[in-house]
């Protein structure tokens, strides 16, 4: 499991956004790996929670946005986000995008990048700072690992386009 670098009390003061969305399709609603499919239908999800481009089935959160900022407008969640206290009910076994959140696996031309979500307030804050640089770096020995780069290159649903997002560095072997 990865350590998550945006610390929970940041997002629950500051945004607040994460888990929930501003369209019910896009880049940015979680890519399961294969394996991560697999564990969830053995757990009980139900084949219809995870799309047919293999992520994880957003819902309509209607009324239940009391908590979120005003600018926000409509918002799906995702339906393992708990409604009372904003917590992932699967964290233990969180699929590896949401681990890697606000780091993302982004492809742009042709190549496969470590990069970052520059609309997360905390790459925000921390971009450039020693934090935020050790952090990155660690991930990125990580997923350099053999058996993460295959898991990367197994799994091409968890590549995508990410088209603002900031290139960290390149994952040579995982296009
Ligand atoms: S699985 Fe958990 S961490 Fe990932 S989007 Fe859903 S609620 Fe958030």
């Amino acid at each position: 499991m990865i350590g998550q670098f945006v610390k929970s009390d940041y997002c629950m003061n500051h945004c607040r956004l994460c888990c929930r969305f501003s369209q019910p399709q896009s880049v940015w609603s979680p890519a399961l790996l294969d394996s991560e499919i697999r564990e969830l239908t053995c757990q009980g999800v139900p084949p219809s929670a995870i799309t047919a481009d293999k992520k994880i089935r957003l819902i309509p959160l209607g009324e239940d946005r009391q908590d979120l900022p005003l600018h926000v407008g409509a918002i799906f969640a995702c339906p393992f986000l708990g409604k009372d206290d904003n917590k992932c009910k699967i964290y233990p076994r969180r699929p590896l995008e949401c681990q890697l959140y606000p780091f993302l696996i982004n492809s742009r031309d042709k190549k496969v990048y470590l990069s970052a979500d520059p609309g997360c307030p905390y790459v925000k804050e921390s971009l450039g700072g020693e934090e935020f640089k050790k952090y990155s770096q660690g991930l990125y020995q990580l997923l350099s690992r053999t058996d993460f780069l295959k898991a990367v290159k197994d799994n091409p649903q968890i590549v995508q386009v990410y088209e603002d997002a900031l290139d960290l560095f390149e994952l040579k072997h995982a296009a």
